[in-house]
């Protein structure tokens, strides 16, 4: 009982465990909260399992939720969780390579025997303090082994999401996939088709999440997989290790890190600087990398709001990277900031703004050139932000203001408005009343200069 002691929401499901015993019916912990009890690990779900049907279930829980009833599944919802009760099952036939046509209600043997790899496999009797291994998974669990139950070609011919688990459970936990398994998902890796979209981004974002990523990575490349999942990615082809091995480090130096920006910029990165380099012209960057996201992002069904921050961040890391040597470093009074590193406060000033610097400063970091530009970028920033909005202050001059002193509307007009902004946020300008003065002697310079 003491494994599970720490782990959260534990005494909702020995609750739940204790109020089947009470009706008369077994009931065990099940699956993943099982292993990572004897792991040490924390769980983020608690399944049990049980002889109860769900129709003798639901009458002990009056707000038990019956969205699995078909598959003997009964969901519990809690405040902010939920715990899964399911009746021991063995699963029909497999058609679509996905769901099984039938299920029948069983044993807890043939229950564990329908589970997809041996260390999900195991049961926990909570009286009895003990686990209950139909599987020897006990033993692969001290080993650091994850492997199939039962044939791993069989198992994923069934059910071909559990290529993508294997992988990424093996991640999670940090273990070795056994051989035969890890053959069966290179075999069935070309057969992902039957399986939804979203059900694979889902597992692809969730071994993207993970510390230990750099793994799950090596092993989408090295079992051919990425090169299926993702097709317009070339560095994961054999031929583009360098490529590969800078994903790898990135990835290793993100560390704690869920935000989907930086987990789509960590993927399409190295595709990225691969057209940067091919580049003739870097106005044409900008476009090239907003078509690469999209085509990459669109296709893993992600929401335009991911594609978007995503294109925001990829589009402009190399700008915060590549600032030149600048004045900044200078001893106090230093000189005025540079019209590229204006540029660069404007762009963290944005929604975006601190994935972007995160994203830059993690590349930074790994390239160990630019960071301390971008820290005194960022501090520079951070002092100029008004108190109020947390952004930078609006505009002292806007259009109407030019208008009243005789200007027109047009093109003119946008590009004098951005070089007051400027002048405002370098401390250039001192007030409104100096940024007209500046905003009529510019006026009278580019009139003399197109002439
Ligand atoms: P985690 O919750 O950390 O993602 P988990 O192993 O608990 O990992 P769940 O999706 O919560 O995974 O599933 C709970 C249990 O149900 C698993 O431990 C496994 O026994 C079983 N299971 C889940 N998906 C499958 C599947 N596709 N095929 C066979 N068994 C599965
Ligand atoms: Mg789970």
């Amino acid at each position: 009982m003491e494994i599970f002691s720490h782990q959260p929401h534990f005494s909702q499901a020995m609750m739940v465990c204790q109020a089947l015993k009470g009706a008369g019916f077994k009931a065990y912990l099940a699956g993943g909260c099982v292993r990572d009890a004897l792991l040490g690990r924390l769980s983020h779900d608690f399944d049990v399992a049980t002889d109860a049907r769900p129709e003798q279930i639901e009458p002990l829980f009056p707000k038990s939720l019956p969205v699995g009833k078909q598959f003997g599944v009964v969901i519990l919802p809690y405040q902010g969780f939920q715990i899964e009760v399911a009746t021991f099952r063995s699963d029909g036939e497999y058609r679509d390579g996905r769901h099984p046509t039938e299920v029948q209600f069983s044993n807890p043997e043939q229950d564990a025997l329908r589970r997809d790899f041996t260390v999900n496999a195991l049961f926990y009797d909570l009286d009895e303090q003990r686990v209950i291994d139909y599987v020897d998974g006990v033993s692969d669990l001290q080993k650091r082994i994850l492997r199939s139950v039962g044939d791993p070609q069989r198992r994923f011919a069934e059910d071909r999401l559990r290529v993508l688990r294997a992988i990424r459970i093996a991640a999670q936990l940090e273990f070795d996939i056994e051989r035969s398994t890890f053959q069966a998902v290179g075999d069935w890796g070309a057969e992902l088709a039957v399986v939804s979209q979203e059900r694979i981004t889902g597992e692809i974002r969730k071994m993207l999440a993970l510390p230990s990523r750099v793994q799950a990575l090596h092993d989408l490349q090295v079992s051919g997989l990425a090169q299926q999942l993702l097709p317009d990615l070339k560095y994961f082809l054999p031929n583009h290790e360098l490529s590969a091995r800078r994903t790898k480090h990135l990835a290793h130096l993100y560390g704690k890190e869920s935000r989907p920006a930086m987990l789509w910029a960590l993927l399409l990165w190295q595709e990225v600087e691969s057209l940067h380099q091919e580049l003739e012209n870097a106005e044409d960057w900008p476009p090239l990398v907003a078509g690469l996201v999209e085509l990459v992002l669109r296709h893993l069904k992600c929401s335009n709001h991911e594609i978007q921050e995503t294109t925001y961040v990829l589009t402009h890391y190399r700008d915060l990277l590549d600032l030149p040597e600048s004045d900044a470093f200078k001893p106090f009074p230093r000189g005025q900031l540079h019209n590229d590193e204006v540029s660069t406060l404007l762009l963290l000033d944005h929604p975006n703004g601190v994935t972007l610097l995160d994203f830059a400063m993690a590349v930074a970091a790994l390239e160990d050139q630019g960071v301390e530009q971008i820290l005194f970028l960022h501090t520079e920033y951070l002092s100029r932000l008004d108190r109020q909005t947390g952004r930078l202050p609006p505009s002292w001059v806007n259009g109407h203001d030019l208008v009243e002193i005789g200007f027109s509307p047009g093109p003119e007009m946008g590009l004098i408005l951005e070089e007051l902004y400027r002048g405002q946020i370098t401390g250039d300008l001192k007030d409104k009343k100096e940024a007209l003065t500046k905003a009529r002697a510019l006026r009278t310079e580019w009139a003399k200069n197109s002439k």
